[in-house]
């Protein structure tokens, strides 16, 4: 019992012998953040002549003339309610994308420090390194898109400062292995970003569920896929309070709008509707799955726990994108991706729509 004890106890420190302030850019440490009206003064007042906002009202049918909560706290309610985690575990960001771009801001000194990448993938990691002269170490996924004892290997020994495991991968849709995920949590020296925009369509639990056991550990997941709310960009960092709030400290501080967080809330307690069309576009992804491999041109549909399919196409896959922009079908040519020669990506529609998209292959077939 006693042992149980220890081994147990120690389990739970060891994350926290990773020193997370040593992967934080010194000038990040040492500045203040912004205060705004409303980091200084929460709750309601009679009066509110705080904020040089207009106390008249709005323009337009709805008002919005008050500067939205900083940090979000009713969504932030809901979501911790959802996934089983605390508030103080929570980041939103205009997009996911923007909590990329803060993760390597926070992190990487320009001009000196690196991320890793594992192509193929997705672009905006790539994107946000270049915006701020961050080096990107590029270490390939296998021929099918895993992580092998060596890409592991090759990670563990990278000096960059985030890794970004994508899992579900975009543009490939499979999850990577969960054990060797963990492998890289316990030996990668910088933060570990396991980006779940596609877990709702996944079978495996969120790696949210382990934030507790690694201090390094960052999880993005979105409300633009499963929530179907890409329009109004918002998007979740889940990680140790502590990088929480680090990310709350360099944010921009009114970074999710009003109407955002309005939206987000009355989504988030729709449960019923986002459960209805997850299960609608999984029957839309196995229906796909099992009508394309019959179609002439279909060369691979690849195993996919995301709202799409990575599909390798013969002879020429290009010619298929160009023929489908021609029928008004627009999917996605990732054929210059590493690994995915011949490849689109097709996004699982409503019914109708993957309709339309097997008939206008089987014809070109
Ligand atoms: C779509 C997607 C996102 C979502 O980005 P948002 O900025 O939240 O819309 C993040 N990561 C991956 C891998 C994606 O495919």
């Amino acid at each position: 019992m006693l042992i149980e004890v220890i081994l147990h106890s120690s389990f739970f420190i060891r994350p926290s012998l990773m020193n997370l302030d040593s992967l934080i850019r010194p000038n990040i440490r040492a500045m203040k953040p912004y205060a705004s009206a409303r980091d200084e003064f929460q709750g309601t007042a009679q009066v509110m002549l705080d904020a040089n906002e207009n106390s008249l009202g709005s323009v337009g049918p709805q008002a919005f003339n008050r500067y939205p909560d900083p940090l979000q706290r009713a969504v932030k309610a809901e979501v911790a309610k959802l996934k089983h985690v605390r508030p103080e575990q929570i980041f939103l960001g205009n997009g996911s994308d923007e909590a990329i771009d803060l993760l390597l801001r926070l992190t990487c000194v320009p001009g000196q420090d690196s991320i890793a990448i594992l192509p193929p993938t997705y672009g905006m990691y790539e994107v946000a390194a270049n915006l701020n002269d961050v080096a990107i170490e590029r270490i390939p996924l296998t021929g099918d898109f895993q992580l092998s004892a060596e890409v592991i290997n090759k990670v563990l020994a990278s000096d960059a400062k985030v890794v970004f495991l994508c899992s579900p991968n975009n543009p490939t849709g499979n999850l990577l292995h969960q054990d060797a995920i963990e492998q890289i949590l316990r030996g990668f020296r910088g933060i570990v970003v396991v980006d779940e925009a596609y877990v709702d369509f996944a079978d495996a639990p969120s790696w949210t569920t382990r934030l507790d056991e690694f201090a390094n550990l960052v999880v993005l997941q979105t409300f633009s896929k499963a929530w179907g709310m890409a329009g109004l960009r918002l998007g979740m960092a889940f990680a140790s309070a502590e990088l929480i709030g680090y990310l709350n400290k360099i944010k921009p501080p009114y970074n999710i709008s009003e109407a955002t967080q309005q939206h987000a809330f009355a989504g988030l307690r729709d449960a019923a509707r986002f459960e209805q069309m997850r299960q609608e576009l999984l029957t839309g992804r196995a229906w796909l799955q099992q009508q394309l491999p019959a179609v002439g041109i279909v060369e691979e549909v690849f195993p996919s726990d995301a709202n799409f399919l990575l599909v390798r196409f013969r002879p020429d896959a290009t010619a298929v994108y160009e023929y489908l922009l021609g029928k008004g079908i627009v999917v996605r040519n990732r054929t210059t991706q590493p690994g995915c020669a011949g490849c689109l990506r097709l996004t699982v529609g409503t019914p109708a729509e993957n309709e339309q998209l097997l008939e206008a292959l089987q014809q070109f077939a």
